[in-house]
């Protein structure tokens, strides 16, 4: 992909048109692109299209090597209410198929390379591109770096996208010009007047909109439950206070390390911490505590509770959707290997002892079912 800054303010862009229309075919890299009257009323014919259902980050869709990056996608599609983690995702599988070594041959009149996750040359990591996962690393093969500065390019396209809309000087729908800003830069946009009439950024949009609803969670809504890890992921291997463990206030569900947690039900996340002494690294059956754990308060006096994580995906405080990521499965804490120990509670909160009940019964009330 491409971008070419200078054509944010609103002011400008009529002139800006004018200028750049002989030149935008060279730096815009459009195989198809056309200037003539003619074309460019066709592309400002209006293409406005439903916004796509937004929802939740369907992590498992994700290929397993790249859903540590899971978060990165949530931030990225965090900065502005028109980009959703979906979408993000989206983009990155056309870009990239999630490949963070990935490399597009490019001559240099054309910007070059385009590099990495989300496919950046040289010249638009520049303007967007940082360290923002502060590893040391800043450049577009750093595949956190780029998820987010893609998160942060595709909101100011939209948002430039929509200003000019509403200057009557781009005709189209907001997302679909950022789109396929993304791809050819917004020279080739303020050209074409909009989504260009043919060509590789005129099916961008499209191709991107095909990939979102895979990338997307069914709405699960309020009261809707699910399993809190994907079906098939898990063994099993506890219950809630057999006669051996009275004191077992949830079920453990043994599942490798890495595995996605899901929030079991909407909600709002009550704790996301360490409650162990120490949870950098596996613990043991003699440390105390529950390791890095989620509570979340899903209202009506119902709370649940996530145990063991190697690590999580959400912070005290935040809002969460059913079936959204919340953490991995991990070993923290009090535990022999990797798994999830899952709590119900009632009349909460606060989260106690007193007010635990079976996780299996809830569960199959709600009419989920863990296997067992
Ligand atoms: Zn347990």
């Amino acid at each position: 992909m491409t971008d070419t800054n200078g054509l944010a303010s609103p002011t400008s862009v009529r002139a800006l048109v004018l200028l750049l229309t002989g030149v935008v075919a060279i730096a815009a890299g459009l195989v198809a692109f056309v200037a003539s009257g003619a074309a460019a009323l066709l592309a400002a014919s209006p293409a406005l299209v439903a916004a796509p259902a937004s929802g939740p980050l369907n992590a498992d869709a994700i290929p397993p090597h790249a859903r540590y990056l899971a978060p990165w996608v949530v931030r990225a599609g965090s900065i502005c209410p028109q980009i959703t983690p979906p979408m993000i995702a989206a983009q990155i599988d056309l870009e990239s198929s999630w490949r963070a070594d990935a490399v597009a041959d490019n001559p240099p009149e054309r910007g070059g390379p385009a590099i990495g996750i989300a496919q950046f040359q040289r010249g638009t990591w520049a303007s967007w591109g940082d360290d923002y996962d502060d590893d040391g690393r800043n450049g577009p093969d750093d595949p956190e770096d780029a998820i987010y500065a893609m998160g942060r390019l595709m909101c100011d396209l939209v948002a430039w996208a929509s200003r000019n809309i509403t200057a009557n000087v781009l005709k189209g729908d907001p997302l679909d010009i950022a789109w396929a800003g993304y791809f050819c830069g917004r020279g080739c946009i303020a050209s074409a007047g909009g989504v260009p009439a043919a060509g590789k950024a005129h099916d961008y949009p499209h191709q991107v909109r095909s990939r979102i609803g895979k990338y997307t969670l069914e709405a699960g809504g309020t009261g809707a439950w699910r399993l809190p890890l994907p079906a098939d992921s898990y063994q099993f291997v506890s219950r809630f206070r057999p006669p051996s463990r009275p004191s077992h206030d949830g079920v453990d569900l043994a599942a490798a390390t890495g595995t996605p947690i899901y929030a079991a039900a909407a909600g709002v996340v009550l704790a996301a911490r360490c409650d162990s002494a120490y949870c950098d690294r596996p613990g043991n059956p003699n440390l105390s505590g529950c390791g890095l754990l989620v509570n979340i308060n899903h209202g009506n006096g119902i709370a649940t509770r996530y145990c063991h994580a190697v690590r999580l995906a959400v912070s005290a405080g935040e809002q969460v959707q059913a079936g959204q990521l919340i953490g991995w499965v991990g070993s923290t804490g009090r535990s022999s290997g990797p798994h999830l120990h899952f709590e119900v509670h009632r009349n909460a909160p606060p989260l106690t002892a007193a007010n635990a009940v079976d996780p299996l019964s809830w569960l199959d009330s709600a009419g989920v079912h863990i296997r067992r």
